[in-house]
């Protein structure tokens, strides 16, 4: 069975698109599925939408989350709860085409426990969100590890294997894309034209893709921490070497009183830096201390399964 698992957050424009596009690719394909959308704490009539097709189709399960968790816990929810041999979480927006699912399941049948889709043309996307997603891609790259694929969202066709593997991580700060890449696998990429969203607005503004990048930045990689070691002994190594350089000038030209400019800056420039050694400090505390509290990643707060509404006690 193959399990397609789609969050959905204020998504009642674009769902009936959505249903109809998927319907038609996983008919057409022929191996028996499932839906699951996690309405994740929607103020328009997403959820309402969802349950009506929940009860006409026994095929689609909805789960309803308390409030809003945000993507990554909304997926975490769907990836808990479905029961397919590959899993393929998709976007409600369509900006994911449903028809290269049927490719990806070929490529599954070839042994393949991951398919990556990535995106080759996304002329469809803003050009400041291309260019920071790109400029996230590479900084990432740099400073941690594993390697995110670059252009590869999470349209993507996983095995059962995966889906326990990655079920086995409770963190709650959670970025599924460097998440899916830490768990590894026997992984192919096919590529896709990303489309312009079917209807609806975005989710993500600018703050929020970066506290998304910061996220994935500190949520793989300790470098921003161990960074000012060098930076602090490179710092001290200058100063010192100043200090010696402004002595020998005093020595053989005599007391030179002057300097208030050089020194105002230099004071500035290590104050700044000091700041911002303890900010990033800061950051990664923070999420200590979040993840010390072990709260659960999302709360179900009912799941409706061929019409019946089934209280979940998670
Ligand atoms: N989404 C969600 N919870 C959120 C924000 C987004 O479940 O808090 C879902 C949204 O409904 C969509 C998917 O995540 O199915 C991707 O969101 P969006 O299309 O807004 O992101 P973009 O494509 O602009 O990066
Ligand atoms: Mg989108």
């Amino acid at each position: 069975m193959i399990s397609i698992l789609c969050p959905c957050y204020n998504e009642e424009a674009a769902l009936p698109l959505f249903f109809e596009r998927v319907m038609a690719v996983m008919e057409k394909i022929g191996e028996s599925f499932e839906i699951i959308c996690v309405n994740d704490g929607s103020k328009d009539r997403t959820f309402e939408i969802l349950k009506m097709y929940a009860s006409s189709d026994g095929r689609i399960r909805v789960i309803d989350l308390s409030r809003n968790f945000g993507k990554e816990a909304a997926l975490t929810a769907a990836l808990d709860f479905s029961k397919g041999d590959a899993v393929i979480p998709i976007d409600a927006d369509l900006q994911d085409p449903p028809e290269l699912i049927e490719s990806m399941v070929k490529r599954w049948h070839e042994g393949y426990e991951v398919v990556l889709a990535r995106r080759a043309d996304r002329s469809s996307d803003f050009w400041l969100k291309r260019i920071s997603a790109m400029m996230f891609y590479r900084a990432h790259n740099v400073i941690a590890r594993p390697h995110i694929p670059e252009n590869v969202g999470d349209f993507r066709l996983i095995d059962r294997c995966v889906v326990e593997a990655l079920g086995g991580i409770r963190e709650s700060h959670r970025f599924m894309k460097g998440l899916f890449a830490w768990v590894g696998f026997k992984t192919c990429t096919l590529d896709y034209t990303r489309d312009a969203r079917a209807a609806g607005n975005s989710k993500y503004n600018a703050c929020q893709l970066w506290k998304l990048a910061v996220e994935g930045i500190t949520s793989f990689s300790t470098v921003p921490l161990t960074i000012w070691f060098y930076v602090g002994s490179f710092t001290a190594l200058g100063a010192f070497l100043y200090g010696l350089f402004i002595f020998l000038r005093t020595l053989i030209f005599g007391v030179d009183l002057p300097g208030y400019a050089s020194q105002i800056c230099l004071i500035l420039f290590l104050g700044g830096l000091q700041l911002l050694g303890i900010g990033i400090l800061g950051e990664y505390l923070g999420r200590t201390y979040i993840e010390s509290k072990r709260r659960p990643v999302y709360i179900v707060r009912e799941m409706y399964e061929k019409g019946e509404n089934k209280n979940a006690d998670i």
